[in-house]
């Protein structure tokens, strides 16, 4: 009688060398019965909660880290590719380049991707901080007003009231000071305008928290624009519910869409167009297919901590289904929201516990530290966390002495 042993591994490719994909993997090669290939359109993997830093003035090594380093002797194959479109009759996935990949299972959790909404040249007079090509470019733009050219911005606008905006609104004004007087820089005032569509920033979060940001933000400067709709933008100003703000930086923060990979002929969407899973976070009507991360409709999807848990849960149903175990339905898990704001204050939304100020900021740096120990050996992680705490002494984008 042929034994568990003698069977053959069952071929699990997994799309998407983010949080979820990354996740899964690693889980996925600590068990024996999975042959592992994980596909990526890029080499690397985001970790976006610090890309904010590389935006101003942080270098990327705070956000990145090279796909190789995290598979290293480690079972899985991986391959720098696009995935196009999936072959359900006979079990391939298709790339761009490569050949065709033969699957079991397939576990997808590509992220989504930047909207835009169609609003008037918004795409091509606005900075977005999503990918590490355009943190960059954002943090190039701002060294070259202030160092190169002398000649910062009137106002910076940051469109968006969720976690990213405010972020970034929080840090941008204490980067521009900083790099002014680092580059011995006469002090010039600037102004930083944030801009949200509803009435109150974290419209997602109870009231209290987003008004306690409101608060902060207003202490540290920032000019709030709430209840307010961008309708277009120019190389020379934004119009934000009928009235023009001028600015030559304009930060898109506010609108993401689901990858564009989840065609409509292939997959159903919720409502807002995520892709409707079953209890086991598999394609409606598709046992062999998964959905997990920021493609999957659950109710905590969009963040890197749901991403993580469901690519354990579906890890973890693998084993059971291999082991002739019933399998577990899914059960979602509220995520602790930390969003900082500026130096050395965090907001913490725990369940029902509001927390703000100095303590926020060392969670959230605990939580840092939680992230890349969910990705990355002890000693690989401690390294990878000391970066984004320590401060650099070059400037990242002209390579100048900074003291
Ligand atoms: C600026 C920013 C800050 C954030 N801060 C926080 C935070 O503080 N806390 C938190 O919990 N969450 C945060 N998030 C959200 C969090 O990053 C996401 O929820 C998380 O990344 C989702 O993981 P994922 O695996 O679904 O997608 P991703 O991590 O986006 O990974 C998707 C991967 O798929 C790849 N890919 C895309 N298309 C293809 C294709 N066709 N073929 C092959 N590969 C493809 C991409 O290159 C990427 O590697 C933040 C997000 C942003 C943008």
């Amino acid at each position: 009688m042929a034994s568990k042993q003698d069977t053959p591994k069952q071929k699990v490719v997994i799309v998407g060398g983010g949080f979820g994909g990354v996740r899964a993997a690693l889980e996925l090669a600590k068990e024996s019965f999975a042959d592992i290939t994980l596909v990526s359109d890029r080499p690397e993997f985001y970790y976006y909660p610090a890309l904010y830093h590389t935006a101003t003035g942080g270098s990327e090594v705070h956000s990145v880290i090279s796909l190789a380093q995290l598979f290293s002797n480690k079972p899985v194959r991986v391959i720098i590719d696009t995935a196009t479109r999936i072959d359900r009759l006979g079990k391939h996935l298709l790339l761009k380049d490569a050949p065709p990949i033969e699957y079991d299972k397939l576990v997808l959790s590509l992220g989504v991707v930047t909207n835009y909404f169609g609003i008037p040249g918004l795409q091509e007079n606005s900075y977005g901080i999503k990918t590490i090509a355009e943190a960059e470019q954002l943090k190039r733009h701002l060294h070259a007003q202030l160092i190169a050219q002398h000649e910062p911005d009137l106002n910076y606008i940051v469109v968006g009231g969720g976690p990213t905006g405010i972020e970034l609104a929080g840090d941008i004004g204490a980067y521009l000071k900083d790099a002014m007087r680092k580059h011995h820089i006469t002090h010039r005032a600037v102004h930083i305008d944030l801009v949200e569509a509803m009435p109150h920033l974290m419209p997602r979060m109870p009231k209290p928290v987003g008004r306690a940001i409101e608060r902060r933000l207003r202490k540290l400067g920032v000019k709030l624009y709430l209840n307010s709709k961008v309708e277009g933008a120019s190389a020379e100003e934004l119009t934000v519910s009928g009235k023009p703000i001028r600015s030559h930086t304009i930060i898109w923060t506010a609108g993401m869409a689901n990858n564009p990979f989840f065609t409509a002929q292939d997959f159903t969407f919720s409502g807002r167009k995520k892709v409707l899973v079953d209890e086991f976070l598999r394609q409606e009507g598709n046992k062999d297919i998964f959905i997990i991360g920021d493609n999957a409709e659950t109710p905590y999807s969009g963040m890197a901590q749901t991403a993580i848990y469901d690519a354990d849960f579906v890890v973890h149903n693998l084993r059971f289904e291999h082991e002739g175990r019933p399998k577990l339905a899914y059960r979602p898990k509220e995520p602790v929201y930390i969003t900082p704001v500026g130096h050395e204050w965090a907001s913490v939304v725990w369940g029902d516990i509001h927390l703000r100020g100095k303590f926020g900021w060392l969670l959230r740096n605990a939580a840092d530290f939680k992230a890349f120990l969910d990705l990355e050996s002890l000693p690989q992680a401690t390294e990878q966390w000391a970066t984004v705490l320590n401060h650099q002494d070059l400037c990242p984008v002209c390579q100048t002495k900074l003291v």
